[in-house]
């Protein structure tokens, strides 16, 4: 490789195993377990995976991580799929860690016969008792010199269902006294009757993550084993089993720091909580932070890419700004998103000097992109306006539309407000304005100096949708979740209006609102009524 661009200590490695002969080629893999929906945690780790087999000529797997068929089901499988493919990435291979069972039950007989592991008796809370703690070594399980002959009987015999969940596991002879506590003889079968969604009732015992996941790579000559921090300990296990199970070539381990993001949870056992008690609508609830709820949210693949760019691999753990993720969606929606004026909270205001029945104006698409052209814009009588654009009685430094005061309405006429009518209750219900007749674009007094600039719709064909405003899903704050939950995450404006030409738009069809966000058509809209998801407002708070 001849490119100057800095490398990431991966890169690095890679670059090393290449030059070495270690690797001749690279061959990733995402490895999730079906337990839930992937989430923007995933995605770097998808954008690593991928993104370093892509940057190398290489490959990556997608392979499910199924050895636990209790918590794993299909829909999950499914979505995941759909979430890498979604983010821009083909596997090479589409696996499960389940196609090995056979494979990893001979390794395991593999290592009795080495005299390597053992059929051990002792319960679950024995087992963590004898384990011993960080500063005190721990206790040989009395199992632990059963004879070779006898281990395998009983290993047989687990497997035929001779013997209850829990009453017998098999574990690696390796050393009690390790200061590494993943080397004190781990469990690597475990004895559990579930019907695995692959497998069936085929088994009864399943292998232990810390003993599949290394054969798994081995199996699928996978070279570079990329995972998070928190597996740093476990990889003398991982480098004991690819050894004793003779594993050739053997893959190779490599860790790296798992994103953390401000305002939100990650762990999918949080998000299951969330979507089970039902804080939320749902896993694809725009609020979350799952890939499908990002999707259903508008953020792009492009964005999600750019971000995990920038955010880079590192070797220690920090959290990052949530405010860069939606900074990389407001930059690429930028470019792409159309404009349209749509009005959340609408005030009637009346153009009593206008005459006639409307006409049509227009307005650019994507300004600073001529090729995106405009679009026709109605301008009658009668338009609404943005309730919080109104003050009758402003601040000095108002420049929107108040008593006696001009503003202009974006690419049409320069209003004045005349009078305020109001109801019963003093709640101002509708302006009456004048207008400039000469001052729309090429008139006049088209040039005329006005400080502020409205979006507005025409009365007469605006049309009806409802608005859905998002905030984070937590309060700021440390401490445990639940206690963080932002009742306020979720704000629906029911009665909003949006200019003719967003009526066609379908679902996921993203837009800039004018002065307002980025907004998408959201699935739950009908022929009746479309609804908008908030993306991303326009203000940029990142602070880089
Ligand atoms: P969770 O606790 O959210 O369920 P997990 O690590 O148990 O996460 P897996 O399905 O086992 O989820 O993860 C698949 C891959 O994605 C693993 O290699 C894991 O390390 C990686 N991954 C998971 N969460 C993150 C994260 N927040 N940042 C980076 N990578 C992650
Ligand atoms: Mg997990």
């Amino acid at each position: 490789m001849t490119e100057s661009k800095a490398r990431n200590f991966i890169e690095e490695i890679i670059d090393g195993d290449l030059e070495s002969g270690r690797a001749s080629h690279v061959l990733t893999r995402f490895p999730p377990e079906p337990n839930g929906y992937l989430h923007i945690g995933h995605a770097k780790s998808i954008c690593l995976n991928f993104g370093t087999a892509m940057k190398y000529v290489g490959q990556c797997n997608l392979r499910y991580d199924d050895t636990n068929p209790v918590k794993e089901d299909d829909e999950y499988i499914q979505s995941i799929r759909r979430d890498v493919e979604w983010l821009g990435f083909t596997p090479e291979k589409v696996l499960f860690a389940s196609d090995y069972f056979d494979y990893m039950f001979e390794c395991a007989l593999k290592l009795i016969d080495k005299g390597l592991a053992y059929v051990c008796d002792l319960n679950a809370e024995q087992i963590r008792e004898y384990r011993g703690t960080l500063t005190e070594p721990g206790k040989n399980s009395p199992c632990r010199n059963r004879s070779i002959k006898e281990n395998k009987q009983l290993f047989l015999e687990m497997r035929d269902g001779k013997y209850a969940d829990g009453e017998k596991v098999l574990r690696a002879k390796i050393d009690m006294a390790s200061p590494n506590l993943n080397m004190r003889d781990p469990i690597i079968y475990r004895i559990l009757r579930a019907t695995h969604h692959r497998t069936g009732d085929k088994w009864l015992i399943y292998p232990m993550y810390d003993f599949a996941h290394p054969l798994g790579d081995a199996h699928e000559g996978i070279t570079h084993s990329i995972c998070t921090l928190e597996f740093e300990d476990h990889r003398p296990l991982y480098d004991w089993v690819v050894q004793n199970c003779d594993c050739d070539p053997a893959p190779h381990q490599y860790e790296f720091a798992r994103l953390n993001l401000t305002r939100t949870i990650m762990s999918k056992r949080y998000l299951k909580k969330l979507v089970d008690e039902k804080f939320v609508s749902g896993w694809d609830d725009p609020r979350m932070p799952t890939i499908s709820g990002l999707r259903r949210r508008g953020f792009t693949p492009e964005a999600i890419r750019d971000f995990c760019e920038r955010i880079g691999v590192a070797k220690s753990n920090s959290e990052v700004d949530a405010g860069l993720l939606e900074h990389c969606v407001r930059e690429h929606l930028g470019q792409i998103a159309p404009r349209r004026m749509a009005v959340l909270d609408p005030l009637k205001v009346v153009i009593e000097n206008y005459e006639g029945d409307g006409e049509t104006l227009q307005s650019e698409n994507l300004p600073k992109n001529e090729e995106a052209g405009t679009r026709d814009i109605k301008f009658s009588r009668e338009i609404y306006i943005e309730r919080s654009d109104f003050m009758e009685n402003p601040p000095g430094k108002f420049f929107r539309l108040a008593p006696g005061k001009e503003v202009r309405l974006k690419d049409a006429y320069i209003i004045k407000c005349e009078s305020v009518i109001k109801d019963e209750n003093g709640s101002v219900t509708e302006l009456r304005c004048s207008c400039d007749p000469d001052s729309k674009s090429g008139g006049p007094t088209a040039g005329r100096k006005i400080k502020g600039t409205l979006h507005w719709v025409d009365a007469a064909s605006a049309v009806p949708c409802e608005v859905r405003l998002y905030d984070y899903l937590l309060n700021e704050g440390e401490g445990d979740f639940t206690d963080r939950l932002n009742s306020e995450s979720l704000k629906v404006l029911p009665s909003a209006l949006i200019e003719a030409a967003g009526t066609d738009a379908l679902v996921g069809d993203r837009f800039q609102f004018m002065r307002q966000g980025y907004f998408n058509v959201d699935p739950d809209s009908t022929p009746g009524k479309k609804v908008f998801n908030l993306i991303v407002n326009l203000k940029d708070s990142y602070k880089g």
